[in-house]
């Protein structure tokens, strides 16, 4: 969907007390950083978020908070608890996600400037820690 070339593996973590400090699959030190993201949301659409995530720059893998994107997506206000149902579908980059704080920006720009997920990574805790399913050791 978006433009820009697909970034990011991406990761919705729904453990809230994991704070993903180290990558769980390189193990470096992740950063924080704040990126924009672009979610899909019934029934407003497209909507962008401002979010600290982790990151880690060796693998390029990007982990959102699930319990902190379902408290901003619901302090939009449109929605109920029971009723959230949303997609994030990728990053935009910084100035045009400050535009449409400002001014707003069209769906056309929106995507211009947004970068897809390469994409999207389930996790999974085990008492031994934790592992992709998708890449047996
Ligand atoms: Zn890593």
């Amino acid at each position: 969907m978006g433009a820009l070339q697909p970034r990011y593996s991406f990761v919705l973590n729904p453990y809230p007390r994991e704070r993903f400090t180290r990558c769980p699959r390189c193990e470096a030190k992740t950063r924080l950083r704040k990126i924009p993201l672009v979610i899909h949301f019934e029934p407003v659409g497209l909507v962008m978020l401002r979010k600290t995530c982790r990151l880690c720059v060796v693998c390029e893998m990007l982990i959102a908070h699930q319990a902190e994107v379902d408290g901003l997506i619901d302090a939009m206000g449109r929605t109920q608890a029971e009723k959230r149902e949303y997609l994030i579908l990728g990053t935009l980059d910084v100035k045009t996600w400050r535009r449409g704080f400002s001014d707003g920006v069209t769906i056309e720009e929106l995507t211009e400037h947004m970068a897809d997920f390469k994409q999207y990574m389930r996790i999974d805790y085990t008492p031994g820690g934790w592992y992709r399913p998708e890449q047996p050791t």
